[in-house]
């Protein structure tokens, strides 16, 4: 049996995406920016891929920026942010995405920026009373916190996290890529003035995605060269991809409350069945709990099996990913793991869930994980 449980880190592609997608590819070739009918035909399939992606998130259309994926769009909200905003301090926590910790580090390695972690609170909760604390001992802020984790899915009180940047004028940006098209956002309540989407976490094509920007902020480009994307992106829009990922985020948002409720049931299922199976299992992070639905973060006793678990869970058709790699013999264990404190002795394993998933698929998991140990 094959079992693909690996969907925070990507989902299959919906084969009516592809065919939204398939026209693009083989007949509608214009480039956007030509005047004449077959850049017309292109450049109208864009605008419209924006027009719905603007509504599903309650903002307006120049409000949205395609990038190549979430982190491109986590890389043109800080860089680009920090410069044309008047950015001097960063409020972050450890437990971002590489897309977001690394380009942070980049700018304060380049004295444009000075970092400020904020605490943790168990399970890894952002502690929002040091945010404000930090808010009011600093100017010229950017708060950057993800909505939603996608090793633990923890959950930021984003629309409290937004009111509390709004009322010390700092300028809010949050990596939504594991959230859209798996909650129903509306981004103005969210009080956000910046989020990173990336395509392929909700069955889109990969290597697409967009920045959302608050239309009273201006950024500078993040990619110099033609007049694209209002002048911010230089390069030849990836039409197809665009495509894609607006009908994906239809499809998404059409059947979220299905699909949720689906992939709700399969969790509790799993909870359950590595309870019963299993003795001193536990969860890490709020993914046990009310975090986000689609992510669960298992913690398993200590075993000399360790290393080979998801070597064994591969051998087995299974697809899952751990809290720590194994590359040329050196373990790195994952940042976000360590950061909230979890044991780094457990084997920890991360099952993240699509609607394509079955209960069949749940029990062959338990199952395999048990003969593994
Ligand atoms: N941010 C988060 C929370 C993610 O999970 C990912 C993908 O793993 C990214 C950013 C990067 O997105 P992309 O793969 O589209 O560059």
């Amino acid at each position: 049996m094959k079992v693909y449980l690996d969907n925070a880190a990507s989902t299959p592609l919906d084969p009516e995406v592809l065919d939204a997608m398939l026209p693009y590819m083989r007949d509608k070739h214009g480039n956007p920016s030509s005047i004449h009918a077959y850049g017309r035909e292109t450049r109208a399939a864009i605008d419209d891929a924006r027009r719905r992606i603007a509504d599903h998130l309650h903002v307006s259309p120049g409000e949205i920026f395609f990038t190549s994926g979430g982190t491109e769009a986590n890389n043109m909200a800080l860089q680009s942010g920090v410069s044309s905003l008047g950015i001097k301090n960063v409020i972050s926590s450890k437990l971002e995405h590489h897309a977001v910790l690394h380009t942070l580090e980049f700018l304060e390695a380049q004295g444009k920026v000075k970092l400020h972690w904020v605490n943790l609170k168990e399970g890894g909760a952002i502690d929002l009373g040091h945010v404000e604390q930090l808010l009011s001992e600093n100017d010229q802020v950017m708060v950057s916190l993800m909505h939603a984790n996608n090793e633990i899915g923890n959950l930021l009180p984003t629309a409290e996290t937004g009111t509390l940047c709004q009322a010390n004028d700092a300028v809010f940006h949050s990596d939504t890529v594991q959230a859209i098209g798996h909650y129903h956002l509306d981004f103005q309540e969210l009080k956000l003035d910046m989020a990173a989407c990336s395509g392929h976490k909700f069955h889109g094509p990969k290597s697409t995605g967009f920045l959302y920007v608050n239309g009273d902020r201006a950024l500078q480009p993040f990619i110099y060269g033609g007049p694209q994307e209002r002048n911010r992106r230089g390069g030849t829009e990836n039409v197809y991809g665009i495509v894609g990922l607006a009908r994906a985020l239809d499809i998404a948002i059409e059947n979220l409350d299905r699909d949720r409720a689906h992939i709700e049931g399969l969790k509790a299922y799993l909870i359950t069945g590595l309870q019963n199976a299993i003795d001193d299992v536990h969860f890490n992070g709020e993914s046990g709990g009310d975090g986000l639905y689609t992510v669960l973060n298992v913690s398993l006793p200590i075993t000399e099996k360790r290393e080979m678990l998801l070597f064994n869970f591969d051998i087995n058709g299974i697809a899952v990913s751990g809290g720590s790699a194994c590359s040329s013999g050196v373990n790195e264990d994952s940042h976000v793991l360590s950061a909230i404190g979890a044991d780094m002795e457990r084997p920890s394993v991360r099952i993240s869930f699509s609607k394509l998933n079955s209960k069949d698929e749940i029990d062959y998991l338990v199952k395999t994980l048990v003969e593994i140990l």
